[in-house]
């Protein structure tokens, strides 16, 4: 059994960010589930389906084959053999994404392929149901999350340095319809494991809170 660090919490909260340098000092590997879930999203997208249309969701996903790879240490996604890790973190593929992962089919669909990287080697894994459900004897838990304010600001952020155009009230918006579909949904939804540590990271730098995690992985 690998060790294993698991992060939850909400969109915008700056997991993969942090998760990614506690992986870098540690020597774990990054595993970063929303991609996955994501990859099925976009294979759904690409056969016209419609996130309402659960049972044409539910038959999509047996061909539907989602990989993980690493290449040069970076996390790559690919769908029935094509590498789509660019596509990712397209804002349609997101909304299919919130609305697809409470179908308890897509769950399933990637549930083993997520313990199986947990069980070989050493990982920090995040996502929303990682403490709770995926693996529940995590060697670390954290549940990362920050206001819905800051989280909306920081995503605005990123946008306007890519040059794109957008409403800060508007991804508020989008943030705060995400949280509650994954706080709310049946299967899974996102909550603080018992035994997670809670970290606020509203007020705190990356660096603070990387911080903050490694000092639990000892
Ligand atoms: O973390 P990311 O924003 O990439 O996740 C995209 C969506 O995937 C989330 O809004 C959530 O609905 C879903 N997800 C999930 N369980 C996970 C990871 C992501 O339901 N473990």
């Amino acid at each position: 059994m690998g060790y294993n660090v698991a992060i939850d919490g909400p969109a915008g909260a700056g997991k993969s960010t942090i998760a990614k340098l506690v992986a870098e000092e540690k020597g774990y590997i990054y595993v970063d589930t929303g991609a996955m879930y994501r990859g099925l999203a976009i294979h759904f997208l690409d056969k016209g389906i419609k996130a309402e249309e659960i049972e044409k969701v539910i038959e999509a996903c047996k061909d539907a084959d989602v990989k993980i790879r690493y290449e040069d240490g970076v996390q790559q996604v690919y769908l029935n053999g094509t590498n789509i890790t660019g596509r990712l973190r397209d804002e349609a593929v997101g909304q299919m994404t919130s609305k697809c992962s409470v179908i308890p089919e897509v769950r399933e669909k990637l549930l083993d392929l997520q313990r199986e990287l947990a069980r070989t080697q050493d990982v920090i894994m995040d996502g929303r149901d990682i403490g709770t459900c995926v693996l529940p004897g995590a060697d670390v838990k954290v549940y990362l999350t920050a206001s819905a304010r800051t989280r909306a600001r920081r995503r605005y952020d990123e946008l306007i340095a890519k040059g794109e155009d957008c409403d800060l009230n508007e991804i508020e918006k989008d943030i705060e319809e995400r949280d509650e579909r994954d706080m709310n949904r049946q299967t899974a939804p996102l909550k603080q494991a018992e035994d997670a540590v809670l970290v606020d990271s509203s007020d705190m730098s990356i660096e603070e809170v990387v911080r903050v995690i490694v000092e639990l992985c000892k």
